[in-house]
């Protein structure tokens, strides 16, 4: 999701502005000039285009005069932003404060939009021509307060905004693509045979949507999956074409092709490596993972509770991955396949509201700081979304953040918002 940061002194009217952005009378603290008031983000939409508003207001207690000060804020905002509004009041024109920060707001590549607030009626809409000469480009005259031309700055700030990802919520569904992928012997062709009864032939194509012809639509648990490559588990291509190289191509071709991956593994033998590498190549490719183990008939009740710890073990890199025991012999829980691979699909797709995000970011941050290294600390300022399939974090800090405390945050967040079944992906943006 963009970010839209709003910089400016202090009392030119910001809170306002992101009240009015947002669409929502909030009490969203006021400028008080030394203050400091950390960097807020909140989700606005406008024309259907969602995007993320951060409102600036914090002031560097510690900056030696208010152009450091400004300086300072707007290098912040700038690093983080993909659209700056710099707000300047029509009343008061620009002051050499605003000017020190036109000067690093140029520096950066930034789209910068130039707000003419406290634009109240059209005297001071005409007042504010002669801030063209701050070199930003056209004024946009605006009343946070009364909304007189907002929705001009709001069409502004779309524009300026970073083309639009397509959005993967809304896709049209066809059948979501499963790969069953583990190594020979396992049992793949035997589940696969399970399904075998409800699947249908090869067809073009489904409500729109292409379906590769190595790929056949199964029905699991009265759903109809597209199962990729389903050619390269019946043809038996380990005995035929041979290598072990050319049947882990396969594979990850297939986990590739595919949104959630069953990994099958073994449960009469100890996780292999090679096991140990498909579970990688899922990882890796970002898909949602059900881990089932199969043969569980051929286990002996008083091993499952050592197999359990050995498996815990085996497997701590993903604690996350559902696990499933069951037997395609027997066809002992092949119907938990079905609701195990819709629940990862859904971890894969979850969307948190950077608001929500938020408020639980500060809340652990403040409970759990950074371990101090050095005699510094970096915080982290907020976090977004960046987007699903695998849900993608951006943490915006003041620095680096230790690996350890990177991976305490992975866990916490997965303890707040699930996840389950899926990989998340956190990346940081220390300010420069
Ligand atoms: P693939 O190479 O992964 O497709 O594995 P297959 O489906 O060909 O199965 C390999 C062997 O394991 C065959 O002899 C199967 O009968 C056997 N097998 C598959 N699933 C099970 C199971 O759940 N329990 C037991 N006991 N044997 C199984």
């Amino acid at each position: 999701q963009p970010v839209v940061a709003v910089v400016g002194r202090p009392n030119v009217g910001k809170s306002t502005l992101v009240n009015r952005i947002i669409g929502r009378r909030q009490a969203v603290v006021e400028d008080v000039p030394g203050v400091t008031r950390d960097r807020v983000p909140y989700d606005a939409q406008w024309n259907g285009r969602s995007f993320t508003v951060v409102d600036t207001g914090g002031w560097e207690p510690d900056a030696k005069d208010r152009a450091a000060a400004i300086a300072a804020q707007a290098e912040t905002a700038v690093v983080t932003a993909d659209v700056v509004l710099f707000v300047v009041d029509s009343m008061v024109g620009s002051t050499d404060v605003d000017e020190a920060a036109v000067k690093m707001l140029r520096r950066s590549a930034k789209p910068v939009i130039l707000v003419a607030n406290k634009a109240d009626n059209t005297a001071i809409e005409m007042e504010a021509t002669s801030l063209w000469s701050l070199g930003l480009g056209e004024p946009f005259p605006v009343s946070a307060l009364h909304g007189r031309g907002s929705g001009d700055l709001l069409d502004a700030i779309l524009a300026a905004l970073p083309e639009a990802p397509a959005i993967v919520e809304n896709r049209p569904r066809g059948p979501r693509r499963v790969a069953l992928v583990g190594r020979p012997n396992v049992g793949k062709s035997s589940l696969l045979n399970r399904f075998s009864g409800e699947e249908r032939a090869v067809v073009d194509s489904v409500a729109g949507t292409t379906v590769d012809p190595v790929d056949s639509l199964v029905d699991i648990g009265g759903q109809t999956w597209q199962l990729v490559d389903t050619a390269g588990l019946r043809k038996r291509v380990g005995k035929a074409s041979g290598t072990e190289y050319y049947a882990s191509l396969r594979t990850a071709g297939a986990i590739e092709a595919a949104e959630v991956a069953v990994v099958l593994l073994d449960a009469s033998e100890p996780i292999s490596e090679q096991d140990q590498r498909i579970l990688t190549m899922v990882t890796e490719a970002g898909r949602a993972l059900v881990i089932a183990f199969n043969k569980w008939d051929l286990v002996d009740a008083d091993r499952r509770y050592y197999l359990d710890k050995e498996i815990d073990r085996e497997l701590r890199r993903i604690p996350w991955a559902i696990r499933l025991n069951l037997s395609a012999m027997t066809g002992r829980a092949v119907d938990k396949l079905a609701p195990a691979l819709n629940k990862a699909l859904a971890s894969w797709e979850t969307r948190v509201p950077t608001a929500h995000l938020n408020q639980w970011l500060t809340a652990l941050v403040q409970a759990t700081p950074h371990p101090v290294r050095g005699g510094r600390a970096p915080r982290i300022l907020f976090a977004t979304q960046a987007g699903v399939a695998p849900p993608r974090f951006v943490l915006f800090t003041t620095g680096p953040l230790d690996a350890g405390y990177q991976r305490f945050v992975e866990r916490k967040l997965r303890e707040e918002f699930g996840y389950e079944g899926s990989p998340i992906e956190i990346s940081v943006r220390p300010r420069k």
